[in-house]
């Protein structure tokens, strides 16, 4: 209970990469704890002074007795002083302290000075009597004498040495030379010695070993108070840590492969074959060396989640380092020691989080890379990634070479479109498109549904949801390619059954509820007399719980509120100059109705929702193409005229103008919808289209067929047009959605004008219709 006050001087140090701080205090007298106030968050108590006053200095009692012990301390002490190298400042000042200095206050400082354990210290400072003390620290002052003298004889070449170093930090130098067991155990808590230990025995690169024992070497001689000594010992830390030769062993057997995927994700065919391909070429190959995979397709499709079961696989260790918005090339290669806050960059952080160096690095996001003045991070990926070159990565702030060829590297991103082209280059990129609703559907009952009653600890003895309702969530509350809103929503309905369940307060079920039949069409569910009933029904509380709690759609309108999304699509296409087309997003397909309206005016073309270059000239393409064909349309303006344009302006809306948008892809959609407009007829609601247009009227093909087919058919559409030449596009489209959908394959744009209008769009055909119009 006895403690010494002191003032806190000087604070250095850093957090990163551990906290490591370095305190420099002024001692001032010994206390004795006497009553703990509190202890938390840091201890207050009620002491007492124990010296420094006027009893202990002046009033001893046996003034003899101490005066003999005092002066045998001070002898050992300047014996033990004159030891050491007298041209050290230090030890200069050391020396004419012992005589200027009360002779009380030596025992306490010479402690402080000489090698001692700390148990030796505590004992030193819990003997509150001076006679104690003096008694106490003579036995240790000769203890060191004995064990200078020792090294002195010993390492007589190198003392001068020494002696500069034990001046500078006696108590972590002196005694060196002799080991006794004792001593050996205190070296133990001594970190830099230990450092040192570690450095030596871990398995670091020659080179890495020599930059390690140089900066060790400054470091002991460097006083504990510079900044510098806190950044070298956090440096050296982080070398010893990294897994310079550590691996895990990799335990590949494809057939073994095969099953964790398929147990892991449902669907994906392609991509698990092709994944399979590249581990059975590692096998066989045994090394790494070869195209970086990268998966690219919309959010939520479960992309990191297969660089996760890649690993699982390998057995290997799994580490996700996040690109999205890195814009400094220090963050992959660290930055040079000698900046303030100068740590590893992301790849060395992630070796050392592994702790391994053979692990699944999972790059995510590689689309999202920037650049800035503070250098472009993809080229900095290059060196990482090239198996030429990634053997002796040199991170800025290890500075020596790290070998990253036994890591796996996969990346991810929304679109390759992003992807700088030098990094693009060295990965094979697989596809990962959209799901279809059935897939969905499959994929909540067999991963999502199972994942998130055991993350809210309720079992399918507790609640219930069948696949009407999850094909609801689908259609009604989420509107994406990928499972990750569905997976959340689940989450949502998940949480309403705990707090059910653990209240207990869930209503019977009425007997209509179980009538909830599986594959029915969800919006027969949905009508309006349907009686509200839902689990927040709190009327009946004396009921026990009903178990399972089924999720019908009362209950999910209860739970994530009304619908988000209607079919709307039938509503908007009441008036001519409207239609649809299909656009690809980095999120997956998309439908999109496209505007157009006409009026007086001096034929000026207006286009509005954010469009880039290639869509503006889509649209004037589109009308060159319309003015030009107009008569054999018949298609006129508001006066009867075949020049489309005279005393006329259109403008054409494409709809979300928060959203840019640009391809060419649209070029279809814009000549029906202003067909429609010229002709006043209606463009089909269950039809939506895409395809690059020119100006002879031809239909060229475009990207992105799967998902767009997939929007449209998550859109509820029944025909879709699409460019001849993308016929084989459709084979990747799985057959129950081509069975669902019509398509019409068009080489022209009279093909398409004729699919978009009920009963065609033939001259004939639409020559009457207009003229009752006209
Ligand atoms: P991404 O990386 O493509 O954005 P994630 O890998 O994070 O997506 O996937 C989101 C969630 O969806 C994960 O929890 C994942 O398990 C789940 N998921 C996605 N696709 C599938 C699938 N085919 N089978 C099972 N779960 C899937």
């Amino acid at each position: 209970r006895i403690g010494t006050a002191a003032l806190a001087v000087q604070v250095v140090g850093s957090n990163w990469p551990k906290p490591h701080y370095t305190l420099l205090v002024t001692g001032l007298c010994r206390f004795q704890v006497l009553q703990l106030l509190k202890e938390k968050p840091y201890p207050i108590a009620e002491v007492q002074q124990l010296d420094r006053l006027e009893q202990f200095t002046n009033g001893h009692k046996s003034e003899e007795e101490l005066g003999e012990l005092s002066e045998q301390f001070y002898k050992y002490a300047v014996q033990l002083v004159e030891m050491l190298d007298m041209s050290v400042p230090a030890v200069a000042k050391l020396r004419r302290l012992l005589d200027n200095l009360p002779r009380e206050a030596l025992p306490d400082i010479l402690t402080s000075i000489i090698r001692t354990s700390n148990q030796e210290k505590l004992q030193i400072l819990d003997a509150v009597r001076l006679e104690e003390r003096f008694k106490m620290t003579i036995p240790l002052l000769v203890r060191q004498i004995e064990g200078l003298k020792l090294l002195q004889k010993t390492r007589k070449s190198k003392q001068d040495d020494d002696k500069r170093v034990v001046a500078i930090r006696p108590n972590r130098r002196i005694n060196h030379g002799s080991i006794t067991e004792d001593e050996e155990e205190e070296e133990d808590h001594d970190d830099v010695v230990m450092l040192e230990k570690k450095i030596r025995t871990s398995s670091m690169s020659e080179q890495a070993l020599k930059v390690c024992l140089k900066e060790i070497k400054r470091l002991k001689k460097m006083p504990q108070s510079m900044p510098e000594y806190a950044l070298t010992r956090n440096y050296l830390e982080l070398m010893v840590e990294l897994p310079w030769n550590k691996s895990t062993k990799d335990r590949l057997e494809i057939r073994a492969a095969r099953i964790v995927l398929d147990n892991d994700h449902y669907a994906m065919e392609k991509l698990k074959k092709r994944v399979l391909e590249y581990l059975a070429v590692r096998q066989l190959k045994n090394n790494l060396k070869g195209p970086i995979l990268c998966f690219v397709g919309p959010p939520g499709v479960g992309k990191t989640s297969v660089g996760r079961s890649i690993a699982k696989t390998l057995g290997r260790e799994f580490h996700r380092i996040a690109l999205g918005g890195v814009c400094d090339q220090s963050d992959i290669r660290g930055h040079r020691r000698t900046y303030v806050g100068s740590m590893p960059g992301r790849i060395i952080n992630g070796l050392k989080t592994v702790g391994v160096n053979n692990p699944v690095f999972l790059l995510d996001e590689v689309d999202k890379l920037a650049k800035s003045l503070q250098g472009d991070p993809a080229a900095a990926l290059l060196e990482v990634l090239d198996p030429e070159q990634n053997h002796s990565f040199t991170d800025h702030y290890l500075n020596v070479a790290f070998d990253l060829s036994q890591v796996l590297f996969i990346a991810t991103a929304n679109t390759t479109a992003t992807i700088p082209p030098a990094l693009l280059d060295r990965m094979e990129v697989i596809q990962v498109p959209g799901y279809t609703q059935e897939e969905k559907i499959e994929i909540a009952h067999r991963h999502l549904i199972p994942k998130q009653l055991e993350l809210h600890g309720l079992t399918p003895q507790q609640i219930q949801i069948p696949q009407v309702t999850t094909l609801g969530i689908i259609t009604r509350y989420t509107r994406e390619a990928g499972v990750r809103a569905l997976d959340r929503k689940l989450g949502a309905i998940c949480r309403a059954v705990a707090v059910k369940v653990a209240e207990g307060q869930h209503k019977e079920a009425k007997p209509d509820r179980a009538e909830v039949g599986e594959g029915e069409d969800c919006k027969e569910h949905v009508t309006e007399d349907a009686k509200p009933e839902s689990i927040s029904d709190t009327a009946d509380l004396a009921l026990p719980p009903e178990m399972p709690i089924l999720i019908d759609f009362h209950a999910l309108k209860d739970i994530l509120g009304p619908p988000m999304y209607d079919m709307e699509v039938s509503e908007r296409l009441n008036q001519p100059g409207v239609a649809i087309g299909l656009a690809w997003t980095p999120l997956g397909g998309e439908i999109m109705f496209v505007e157009a309206s006409r009026m007086d005016g001096e034929g000026q073309l207006t286009l509005t929702g954010q469009l880039g270059d290639v869509m503006k000239e889509s649209a004037h393409l589109a009308i060159s193409w319309l003015r030009s064909n107009a008569k054999r349309y018949q298609l006129t303006n508001a006066s009867g005229s075949f020049d489309l344009l005279d005393n006329t302006d259109i403008h054409l809306h494409f709809p979300a103008g928060a959203v840019t948008k640009d391809g060419p892809s649209a070029g279809v959609t814009i000549v029906t919808c202003l067909a429609s407009l010229f002709s006043g007829r209606l463009v089909c609601s269950d039809v939506a289209m895409t395809g690059e247009i020119t100006l002879r009227g031809l239909v060229l093909p475009v990207g992105g067929i799967k998902d767009k087919v997939l929007a449209a058919h998550r859109a509820g559409l029944k025909r879709v047009i699409i460019p001849q030449r993308n016929e084989k596009d459709l084979e990747e489209i799985a057959a129950h959605v081509r069975q669902e959908l019509t398509f019409v394959l068009a080489a022209c744009l009279d093909e398409v004008l004729n699919a978009a209008f009920d009963g065609g769009f033939a001259v004939k055909a639409s020559l009457e219709h207009l003229n009752s119009k006209l």
